[in-house]
């Protein structure tokens, strides 16, 4: 897609610092890293959410964050922990429209963290949970649960 810095990383047309790269998808530094190895996993093909994606893209992302986690922490690199974010649309924290699933490495003390707000501040009642539960399966596509 035209403007897009991750096509343009993929298309060898910007720099990076790709540290894998497959038919599917590729995977390189983050330019503004929360930690020194924090990574990027991007699908090969344009993508803007993650429900454009096909599903062995999909796939094959967190795959490949899987197998880089682990890497992480055997490279040297301070890893005690990793957290693995995609963020999906612009309130959820994406900033760029091409699907991207953050491995970031985690250390104690490194000041990154997420904050948990309870809804109305108490947890959910089973009913609540129920009620929601039920909702979400009469919209996908697995009723039967
Ligand atoms: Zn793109």
């Amino acid at each position: 897609m035209a403007d897009c810095v991750f096509c343009s990383i993929v298309a060898g047309e910007a720099p990076a610092s790709i540290v894998h790269r497959d038919a599917a998808v590729s995977a390189f530094l983050d330019i503004r890293p929360v930690n020194p190895g924090h990574l990027l996993v991007v699908p090969n093909q344009h993508a803007t959410h993650l429900a454009d994606l096909p599903a062995a893209t999909g796939a094959r992302m967190v795959e490949t964050a899987q197998r880089l986690a682990a890497t992480l922490r055997a490279s040297g690199l301070r890893c005690e922990g990793v957290n693995l974010l995609l963020a999906d649309g612009v309130v959820a924290g994406q900033e760029v429209d091409h699907v991207h699933l953050h491995v970031v490495p985690r250390f104690a003390g490194d000041g990154f963290g997420f904050r948990f707000p309870l809804h109305h501040g108490a947890e959910a009642t089973r009913s609540e949970l129920d009620a929601v539960a039920a909702a979400i399966r009469r919209a996908g596509e697995s009723p039967q649960v």
